[in-house]
């Protein structure tokens, strides 16, 4: 192993797991803290005790463009999986009607009427560009034509799902980020990937496992606190109440949420959290089918906006919904197996009460992605030159998901590494300025300090 120190990431989720995975392949000792007893972060599975299996905190739509992403799921071999609908084929149901349709992206695809939103002409899909060369204060609203055929069936739930906020606010810029990595590439990039056995199954677990056999250091139920910054340096910092020494050689990537960031380190401008997520999970008695026969839906003209189903268990998700997030769950249970009932296959007994389920309501489930709040979002590098960061709120140029994530964790790991090959630098890293005050907690090869518990962790329920 090079004596090129540790680095120590503090955070497991993908962004820190991604940076974590990075770093060991480039044969640098790595120390992962997370705080909570589990891995994943805002992706993750669990156990839910009244629905006697495994659920995800919320349904994530992944699609072939998320390159990054699907690169790191394969060089962990979390790829296996994953399933990736061929071809492309984003069905839709207006719940206020019944009415059904599949967008069919890829080759001529505008030129046919059958792929395309019942309605709509090739001409007004052009509109969309007008977010790519969207101005740095623009939102969707502005940039998009909001009383056209295509706003209300596609550019609002696309953008609210993607961005999660209303389009009154969110980023044009980012929407039209969204656009040129998937539908403007082609039907090859915008199949959607499913993980029909939990994310964790994808993204999480074979990436503990892959830091484990390189002898990364894995601390979970850890919470780090208390970062002590002496000169241009992070000197030390205590994780799960032991306090760990940096070393000259050492270094940090702090892959936390945005708001915790801000709190380890006073003064980091950062992006201010955006509003909850809502996922319904509904145990059905039996398999069931969606209209459009693939595995999910997206839904137009009620409140439920995507429906997911994996065997027998059904999910709804609602972007933007602070005001959901307030119901209690059996309300909102209730308001939402009264709209998607009448469309499952087969249909739900007229009046049939709704079958054992279990809300989770993920508050501040992405940061906030209007443009004044896209602006506050910090580079990798930081003006402390043992610090990188990494996360889904950095500036990554995309909107806050998993590729986002995981595209900061490489660039912070990269950052890392080019910091150690580089002597002006490392210069700056002297020896009088660490303390060695407290007792280190560095444990070598893989040593895990608490086990997940029975529930996963801090699930949010209503
Ligand atoms: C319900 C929901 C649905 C979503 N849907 C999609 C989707 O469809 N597609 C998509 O691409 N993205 C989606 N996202 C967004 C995506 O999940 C996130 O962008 C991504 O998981 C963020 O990863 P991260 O590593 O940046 O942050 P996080 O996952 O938040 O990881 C940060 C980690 O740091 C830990 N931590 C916090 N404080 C400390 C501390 N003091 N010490 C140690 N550890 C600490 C946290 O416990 C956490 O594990 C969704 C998010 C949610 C919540």
């Amino acid at each position: 192993m090079s004596d090129s120190g540790i680095v120590h990431v503090i955070g497991a989720g993908l962004a820190g797991l991604a940076a974590a995975v990075r770093l060991t392949e480039a044969g640098r000792r790595v120390a992962l803290y997370e705080q909570a007893p589990q891995a994943g972060g805002r992706c993750r599975s669990f156990h839910d005790p009244a629905l006697g299996r495994s659920i995800d905190n919320g349904n994530h739509m992944v699609l072939s463009g998320n390159r990054t992403l699907l690169d790191y799921a394969r060089k962990t071999g979390g790829a296996d999986a994953l399933k990736e609908l061929r071809p492309a084929a984003f069905p839709f149901l207006d719940l206020r009607d019944g009415r059904t349709w599949t967008l069919r992206p890829g080759g001529l695809w505008l030129f046919d009427p059958g792929r395309r939103v019942p309605g709509s002409r090739p001409l007004d899909y052009l509109a969309a560009l007008r977010c790519l060369t969207a101005g740095r204060h623009h939102s969707v609203a502005d940039r998009l034509p909001t009383s056209g055929p295509l706003f209300e069936p596609l550019w609002r739930p696309l953008a609210v799902s993607a961005l999660n906020g209303p389009v009154e606010r969110i980023s044009a810029r980012l929407f039209g980020a969204v656009l040129r990595e998937t539908l403007l590439r082609g039907e090859a990039a915008c199949r959607p990937v499913l993980a029909p056995r939990g994310l964790s199954d994808a993204f999480v677990d074979p990436a503990l496992a892959c830091l484990r056999t390189a002898g990364a250091a894995l601390h979970l139920g850890a919470r780090v606190d208390g970062l002590t910054v002496e000169h241009d340096r992070i000197t030390s910092f205590s994780a799960g109440g032991s306090a760990v020494s940096l070393s000259p050689a050492d270094s940090m990537i702090l892959a936390t949420p945005a708001w915790v960031a801000e709190r380890l380190l006073p003064g980091l401008t950062v992006p201010p959290p955006g509003p909850a997520i809502v996922n319904l999970h509904i145990q059905l008695d039996g398999p069931a089918g969606l209209p459009g026969g693939l595995p999910f839906v997206g839904l137009v003209g009620g409140m439920a906006e995507w429906l997911f189903l994996r065997d027998d268990l059904l999910s709804v998700t609602i972007s933007d919904a602070d005001a959901l997030a307030n119901l209690p769950a059996e309300e909102i249970a209730g308001r939402l197996w009264a709209e998607i009932a009448p469309h499952l296959r087969p249909a739900p007994r007229l009046g049939a009460t709704i079958p054992p389920f279990r809300v989770v309501k993920e508050r501040r489930a992405t940061p906030d992605q209007s443009s004044d709040s896209v602006a506050r979002r910090p580079e990798t590098r930081t003006r402390w030159s043992n610090l990188m960061l990494a996360g889904d709120w950095t500036e990554t140029g995309l909107p806050a998901t998993l590729e986002a994530a995981v595209r900061s964790g490489n660039r912070a790991a990269q950052a890392t590494l080019s910091n150690g090959n580089n002597p002006i630098r490392r210069s700056r890293v002297f020896p009088a300025f660490t303390s060695f005050r407290h007792r280190p907690i560095w444990t070598d090869g893989g040593a895990v300090l608490a086990r997940p518990g029975p529930e996963g962790q801090s699930k949010k329920r209503g």
